[in-house]
């Protein structure tokens, strides 16, 4: 096995005594965890698991969302991470496009898998990782499973060209997209981290970003895990209690969203937690506004500004600590084994500060989008993947993200296509043309604003839109801000004119 799954096996070789998972006052040693992931797969194989074959995870954080994504890595199958704030139809779609046949599933997901669970379905099996707050009665115990499952080491070949993990993103067009990230993928991003980021053997790291998400999960955690050190695992990210988890174990780097790190320094504990271990703070997934730089910068923590996506696993350029305030707003510059490149429309590489299409190549860029040739020809082009990001290059390499060409929001670290949402206003009944664009917010650096035409009968409630929204929307994905309009600004074609909104709404309410 040349893959994800033996990580834990040769760790168990190096440094068995080393931490490597702290979890609510439990440390596990990498002794430890290699037996959990050992024992996870023997729990898996024994309800039918084989290579190939898909398994979700469907949680927020907790230590069994790296025991099963290694689990599944020693089995040859591939891993399935569900954003936890999906609705039960957006998580049926999730899960019936992979066709993964077991769902893990946190306690706050007992009533969605009681509401998922079709007799017939592709899902064979659910497992609560803990007893669920409500429902989920029928889904099996975690570490039941675990405790009557076999220790022994399994050998199944696993490739680096092999699936690991299928992660969903959505797009501007259409359903979610499932990025393949392959074992090689995850080696060789965990190695580009580890080179970017100085990771020490002894490494504490702090998971606080979602797992499910890829910054959580290959920002920081899997390579310091490949490193061996260890990941210090929080549940949910509350600033104050996140503060008090990095002076209590010693936290010496971590990933973030910037909207996680500008609520961390809005905190009064900010100014007076000992912050004296914390090296590096990987920032990335939005653009880093430069007052929260300089916040953490002022508090004697290096950030290192990085960019990346889903589809890259995800860095794809960090910015040197050495560079951090000399270049503060630059991305940085590509990670050791990954190329950026910026390109004209018309494919030529563009010049130093000019702004073109942001490009990357690497042995970190998936293999391809689950079961849609289609869209990955779209986006992997003559062997780059073309990001949909604005972005220039300076006279010393450094990248700066300048703009979006692809109609995205991002809001608070999650990214929102305003297609996904149109077309969910459009099936509201009374809403005859809906566009969302997103506006500016200081909490979310980004939110999303609907511009509704209903029927003449139709009310113009908007926290009735609102509300009918979120049985069909992760809570997330629903405009924060409706407006009402008589008419929609349109190009000769029909096409609603998005810069004409935002430049009326920017000027209107900003
Ligand atoms: P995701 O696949 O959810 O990780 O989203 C990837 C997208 O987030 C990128 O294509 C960018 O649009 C955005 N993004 C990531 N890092 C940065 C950054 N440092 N600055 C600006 N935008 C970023
Ligand atoms: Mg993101």
């Amino acid at each position: 096995n040349a893959g994800l799954g033996s990580w834990p096996e040769r760790r168990l070789r190096i440094s068995p005594d080393r931490d490597a998972i702290w979890f609510e006052g439990t440390t596990t040693s990498h002794a430890g965890f290699s037996e959990r992931v050992r024992r996870t797969a023997g729990a898996l194989a024994g309800l039918g698991v084989r290579a190939g074959d898909r398994v979700a995870w469907w949680s927020g954080n907790h230590p069994a969302a790296l025991e099963t994504l290694y689990a599944c890595g020693q089995l040859g199958a591939v891993w399935v991470p569900v954003n936890a704030r999906l609705t039960a139809p957006e998580a049926e779609y999730v899960l019936g496009h992979s066709g993964a046949t077991i769902v893990i599933h946190g306690r706050d997901h007992g009533e969605l898998a009681d509401a998922l669970r079709t007799p017939g379905a592709g899902v064979r099996s659910w497992i609560a990782v803990e007893p669920p707050t409500a429902g989920g009665a029928d889904s099996l115990p975690y570490e039941e499973l675990l405790a009557g499952s076999d220790p022994e080491p399994r050998d199944v070949p696993v490739g680096l060209d092999d699936p690991c993990l299928i992660m969903y993103t959505s797009g501007t067009t259409g359903r979610p997209k499932g990025a393949v990230l392959t074992h090689g993928n995850m080696t060789w991003n965990a190695t580009n981290q580890m080179l970017g980021f100085d990771f020490g053997p002894t490494e504490r790291t702090l998971a606080v970003a979602p797992l499910f998400h890829i910054g959580g999960l290959n920002g920081t955690v899997n390579p310091t895990l490949l490193r061996g050190g260890c990941a210090v695992v929080v549940r949910r990210f509350d600033p104050a209690g996140t503060l008090a988890v990095i002076e209590e174990q010693g936290i010496h780097s971590f990933f973030a969203v910037p909207t996680m790190l500008d609520a961390m320094a809005r905190e009064p504990d900010f100014r007076t937690r000992d912050l004296s271990e914390l090296r590096t703070i990987g920032a990335a997934g939005a653009p880093l506004p430069l007052p929260t730089l300089r916040t953490w910068l002022d508090r004697g923590v290096t950030m290192q500004q990085a960019y990346g996506m889903t589809e890259a696993a995800p860095g794809c350029t960090v910015l040197d600590s050495a560079d951090a305030v000399r270049k503060v707003g630059s991305a940085g510059k590509p990670v050791f084994f990954t190329d950026v490149r910026v390109l004209r429309p018309d494919g030529t590489v563009a010049g130093v500060d000019e702004i073109g299409e942001v490009v990357v190549q690497g042995l970190n860029v998936m293999a391809g989008y689950w079961n849609d040739p289609e869209r990955t020809a779209e986006v992997l082009i003559d062997g780059w993947y073309h990001t949909g990001d604005a972005g220039s290059v300076d006279d010393e390499g450094f990248l700066y993200i300048r703009d979006r060409y692809k109609d995205m929001i991002i809001s608070g670290g999650e990214n929102i296509y305003p297609a996904e949402v149109e077309s969910a206003l459009l099936e509201l009944p009374g809403v005859r043309e809906a566009a969302v664009i997103g506006v500016p917010d200081e909490k979310w650096g980004e939110v999303g604003l609907a511009i509704l035409v209903v029927e003449p009968a139709t009310r113009r409630d908007a926290d009735a839109i609102r509300h009918a929204l979120r049985e069909r929307l992760a809570g997330f994905k629903v405009p924060r801000l409706v407006r009402f309009a008589d008419e929609l600004p349109k190009t000769a074609t029909g096409k609603i004119r998005k810069p004409d909104l935002r430049e009326h709404y920017l000027r209107e309410h900003y």
